[in-house]
């Protein structure tokens, strides 16, 4: 589904560089969950970001479906990442002043999805998350762990090919942790829903198809998909 061929990426800030990704092989299919591990700062959120064509590659080739993407413009990268991706970012990015019903809604409205389907495909993603009871509370008026899970179900709203999750169950107790697990689980089995998901947890990785490493920039283990 998606492929990443010697993907570098560095940052500059003033006088200071930082290779956050060097020479990043992975590949990854339909239907499988891979979770990326590694210390604080070794690149995991910058490494996502591009699988999420939210940022660009100083130099290598990313592929979506076999497409090559360096030829790609804004527009179509844009429209791919609505169609086709679904994010859960380490800091949620909920919209403050809308309900979590809203929230939810939000990627089905920008793909044009009819108002009822879009009300029913939400109600679903809500109760897939167990919120149903929660759709019309804003993020204030919701703890870190059902913020979490409205981002998630944010995330699966318009079944997408694609998840890339950064931290998805790091605000969760053993409970809800399992609970979302379990719904990757039954999305990539169901749809074929691919998951990319970077994490610290523990409780997460046994039930990942296989589990990276990257360490100051370089992934071990990312070309050969299993
Ligand atoms: P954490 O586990 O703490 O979330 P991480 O593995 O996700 O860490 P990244 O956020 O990918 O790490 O950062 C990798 C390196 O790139 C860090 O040294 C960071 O300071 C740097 N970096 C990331 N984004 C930027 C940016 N926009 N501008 C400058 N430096 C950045
Ligand atoms: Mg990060």
């Amino acid at each position: 589904l998606l492929s990443l061929r010697d993907v570098s990426k560095s940052f500059t800030l003033g006088s200071n560089t930082i290779q956050a990704l060097k020479d990043v092989d992975l590949a990854v299919v339909r239907g499988e969950i891979a979770a990326i591990t590694g210390p604080s700062g070794s690149g995991k959120s910058t490494l996502l970001n591009l699988c999420g064509l939210l940022d660009h590659p100083d130099s290598g080739e990313l592929l979506f479906d076999g497409q090559p993407l360096c030829s790609a413009n804004e527009a179509q990268k844009t429209a791919l990442r609505r169609q086709a991706i679904g994010f859960v970012f380490q800091s949620f990015n909920l919209v403050p002043v809308m309900s979590a019903r809203d929230n939810v809604e939000f990627p089905l409205f920008l793909l044009g999805v009819q108002a009822a389907e879009a009300r029913r495909r939400v109600g679903e993603a809500l109760q897939r998350v167990g919120l149903e009871r929660f759709g019309g509370h804003r993020p204030d008026q919701l703890s870190g762990g059902q913020r979490q899970r409205v981002a998630i179900a944010r995330a699966i709203v318009k079944r997408p090919k694609l998840v890339i999750a950064d931290e998805p169950t790091a605000n969760l107790d053993a409970l809800n942790a399992a609970q979302i697990v379990a719904l990757m689980q039954e999305l990539a089995h169901e749809h074929g829903t691919t998951f990319l998901v970077a994490t610290h947890d523990e409780r997460m990785l046994p039930h990942c198809d296989r589990a990276l490493v990257l360490q100051d920039g370089v992934l071990a283990g990312g070309a050969h998909a299993h």
